[in-house]
């Protein structure tokens, strides 16, 4: 580790030490500033039981108050000083000069900017202070993105890709040609629209034809109140290592090797209410330490496979629904699909893919024996008994895997 890394961390660790409870009582007994990956890590549900034993400041410095998605139940409140705003802008900053904005750019932050949600302020607040023009039109109405894209001739657009698709689909049927409108850049956040191999996926590919645009990747986590954000490239998200120092451990705690995948561990720097060590974010992907192409020497962090606890079991190998969910969406004649996770044993889960389309079993066999490398069991089925797996009653979200597990 380096001589800035050692002053950020002991940075941390004596904030955290001195004024969390939670850290106080953990560290007690402990004079000299240990080395972090000697100590234990923390996951979600300490951050929901203990949640105000994180807090390092008086009520009184506390100026803005987020939700996280919570593991269950309610949301967790996450809180934030205005120092702590500030290194959010700054990060935010950074993320989107990786993907090449700067103040000539014009840029519709096509994301909540309410509910609690710390996303839109922190692109509202990064975008500013890289002096973009920001439209805040919200991601309630594809019509009024749209409106500003002809009235604005905006640069760039930040959403979450599905969204992204919806306004697509809106403009096709205004009879609007998105590809020729004055948007060059979009990034996506929230779901992946790239492989493991850091190509697009089906999702990347169709917002990149629709709207004739650079498609870039960001990834952020809102108890770090920090993003990682592709540049040009496009090899991975760029890591702000003076706010935030990352870890890929494996399901024994141990670090993987560089390029492989494993759950993100993060520790963040100069946070001032909510500092975390070693936290578990319970998603799941690698990180590369090689200079990326844009000469940027920073780690790059990749696609994120999904949470760690969606992560299948077979045979011997393990794989996630994300995986087979990308190959099944490259394949020719594959109208729709579910992916059906089963407890098999302890050491095994049985995975079924039902798929409605023209494609043939042997064909769905090959290529995911090919690209994910299992053989789960394949069946054809109507696209009735699709849509009901893939929307049952009650159902927020469309989905394309169902965990029986
Ligand atoms: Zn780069």
């Amino acid at each position: 580790m380096t001589r800035a890394f050692d002053q950020l961390w002991a940075g941390t660790f004596r904030h955290a030490a001195k004024h969390s409870p939670f850290y106080r009582e953990q560290f007690r007994g402990l004079k000299r500033v240990p080395p972090l990956t000697s100590l234990r890590t923390v996951d979600k549900r300490v951050l929901s039981e203990r949640n105000l034993d994180f807090l390092c400041v008086p009520r009184a410095k506390v100026v803005e108050i987020v939700t996280t998605s919570g593991t269950t139940g309610q949301p967790l409140l996450w809180r934030l000083t205005e120092a702590d705003v500030q290194r959010l802008a700054a990060n935010e900053k950074i993320s989107f000069s990786c993907a090449g904005l700067t103040a000539h750019d014009t840029v519709l932050v096509a994301v909540a900017m309410d509910r609690c949600f710390m996303a839109g302020l922190a692109y509202w607040l990064g975008l500013r202070e890289l002096g973009c023009a920001v439209v805040r039109t919200g991601a309630s109405s594809p019509m009024l993105v749209l409106e500003m894209i002809e009235r604005l001739q905006p640069t760039a657009i930040v959403a979450v890709p599905s969204f992204l698709r919806v306004i697509a689909e809106k403009a096709r049927e205004q009879k609007s040609n998105l590809k020729k409108c004055s948007v060059q850049k979009t990034v996506c956040i929230g779901e992946p629209i790239r492989d493991p191999a850091f190509q697009l996926n089906a999702s990347g590919r169709a917002i990149a034809a629709a709207w004739g645009a650079q498609v870039y990747a960001t990834y952020g986590v809102t108890e770090l109140a920090n993003s990682l954000c592709e540049c040009d490239a496009g090899v991975g998200g760029h890591l702000h290592d003076k706010q935030l120092h990352l870890e890929i451990l494996d399901d024994d705690d141990q670090p993987v090797a560089d390029g492989e995948v494993g759950e993100i561990v993060a520790t963040t720097f100069g946070v001032e209410a909510m500092p975390l060590i070693r936290y578990r974010t319970g998603d799941c992907a690698a990180l590369f330490h090689a200079a990326c192409p844009c000469g940027r020497k920073t780690p790059r962090l990749g696609p994120i496979l999904g949470r760690k606890n969606q992560k299948l079991k077979f045979k011997g190998t393990s794989v996630f629904p994300s995986t087979l969910a990308a190959v099944l969406e490259q394949t020719d004649g594959v109208e729709s699909f579910v992916i059906v996770a089963r407890q098999e044993n302890e050491l095994s889960d049985s995975i079924e893919v039902l798929v409605h389309g023209a494609a043939s079993v042997p064909t769905l066999r090959e290529a995911l024996q090919a690209q994910a490398r299992i053989a789960p069991k394949i069946r054809l089925v109507s696209p009735a008994k699709i849509e009901s797996l893939q929307l049952p009653p009650n159902a927020r979200k469309r989905r394309t895997f169902v965990d029986l597990r």
